[in-house]
């Protein structure tokens, strides 16, 4: 699904991913930590092709693709999805009218028909019970005025209409209250399957609890210095970071 071998990154000349290697398989859900500062959100926007960074040596393969290759509109028509730290407002574009352009697009880029009106409507309706989003944000500006809670859900609810072959979910958990935490890994959890993958990013365990991945990994310095099963993640809620920068000596 995902190979990174060596991946190096940097912003205004400034090195921040310094040698990433990370391979993800369809079904895999994987959990990113690491403390801040780190290059969790550069490795993010790198996948996703923001022109912002520049990437100066590795190379990623997304489904027998050359992703680096591929502008960041292909790389979301191949199937990666980004959900943000901090989702952007849109405003004056309603939820309903924004989706209906993404999923169109989407089936165009498949040489799928549009779906109709009446077809869109029913996947939304679908869509959005997976995160109890309510009816009446769907003819909201998007995100504009939304509670954090009602952003991250709309995100999921997002991705769960776009129904990506891999998510990144960037910190998607910071800001959550716990009934906002169980409903967005709920939904996570609701839209995995044997075909799709999920990175989650994330500086706390608790999210964790909700959604179990399969592989966790600690980025630090730019660099993935372990990885390890569920119980690394458990590991660092107790004993903080500290001791993994004991181990590599600083
Ligand atoms: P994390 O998500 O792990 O907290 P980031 O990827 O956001 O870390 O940041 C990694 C490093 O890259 C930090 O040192 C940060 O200051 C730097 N960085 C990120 N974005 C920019 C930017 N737009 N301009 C300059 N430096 C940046
Ligand atoms: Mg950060
Ligand atoms: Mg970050």
């Amino acid at each position: 699904m995902l190979e990174i071998k060596d991946l190096h990154a940097s912003i205004n000349g400034k090195e921040i991913l310094k040698g990433i290697n990370l391979s993800v398989k369809p079904g895999e859900i994987h959990a990113i930590m690491g403390p801040n500062g780190s290059g969790k959100s550069t490795l993010s926007s790198v996948l996703v092709g923001n022109p912002m960074f520049e990437v100066t040596k590795g190379s990623v393969e997304f489904s027998g693709k050359d992703l680096l290759e591929l502008s960041p509109e292909d790389r979301s028509h191949e199937g990666i999805f980004l959900s943000f730290q901090y989702p952007v407002e849109i405003p004056g574009v309603s939820m309903v009218n924004f989706m209906r352009a993404a999923v169109n697009e989407q089936r165009k880029y498949k040489e799928l028909p549009p779906l109709s009106a009446s077809e869109f409507l029913k996947v939304m309706r679908e869509k959005r019970a997976i995160v109890e989003l309510d009816s009446k944000l769907a003819n909201r500006s998007v995100n504009e005025g939304f509670s954090g809670g009602e952003k991250k859900r709309n995100e999921i609810f997002q991705m769960a209409m776009l129904e990506p072959k891999l998510s990144i979910l960037d910190e998607t958990d910071s800001g959550l209250d716990i009934d906002a935490l169980r409903i967005v890994a709920e939904g996570v959890n609701k839209l995995k399957s044997p075909e799709n993958s999920c990175i989650v990013i994330t500086h706390y365990q608790r999210l964790l609890d909700y959604i179990k991945p399969d592989v966790v990994h600690v980025l630090y310095n730019g660099r993935i210095v372990k990885t390890a099963g569920p119980e690394l993640a458990l590991e660092l809620e107790e004993k903080g970071y500290d001791w993994i920068k004991k181990e590599l000596g600083e």
